[in-house]
């Protein structure tokens, strides 16, 4: 098994866990760690929350909505909103980069950070940056190659020059 085909093997495992019946989960919030089990034991949580990984994930409420797009943290009471049409459908290794991108910003809202400061473009952020960051940092540890990453960070809402930043701010080299 080479690096690349292990860390898939270790991201479906952990989407394994996830129980059948998200779709038809109302409105109402669940536990992160009810829902995603074993994040506690990955090195890029744990270098986020260090040792309150695992009483943060138990009480961190997510909910699973028919919204449009990925997922978020709600800035009003920090809990962590995501797309139930993207778990179905998006890309997995996407999806596990993004859950440590968004728990990256539960930290941020935890310790009081403004999230959304629109002082800022999106790319140009400071909270922005640390928690691509982390996505970056364990994506690499995972194997991933520079493409793959460039890949993952190009949304398509994000503009050429947007993109190159956000590269460039988190040592991404383009091929
Ligand atoms: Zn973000």
């Amino acid at each position: 098994m080479t690096a690349i085909e292990y860390a898939m093997f270790r991201i479906l495992r952990l989407f394994r866990k996830l129980p059948f019946n998200i779709l038809g989960i109302g409105n109402r919030k669940v536990i992160f760690a009810e829902y995603f089990k074993d994040f506690e034991k990955v090195a890029a949580v744990k270098g986020i929350f260090g040792e309150k990984t695992s009483e943060v994930l138990s009480h961190l409420k997510v909910e699973f909505s028919w919204i449009m797009g990925y997922m978020y943290v709600d800035g009003s009471d920090g809990h962590l909103v995501i797309s139930k049409g993207y778990l179905n459908t998006g890309n997995k290794t996407d999806i596990y980069l993004d859950l440590i991108h968004e728990l990256c910003h539960v930290k941020q809202f935890m310790d009081g950070r403004e999230l959304f400061d629109p002082r800022y473009d999106y790319v140009d952020r400071p909270t922005e940056i640390e928690a691509y960051r982390y996505a970056v940092q364990e994506a690499r540890r995972l194997g991933l190659s520079e493409e793959r990453i460039c890949l993952y960070l190009k949304t398509e809402w994000m503009g050429e020059g947007d993109f190159r930043r956000l590269a460039k701010s988190v040592n991404v080299l383009i091929p």
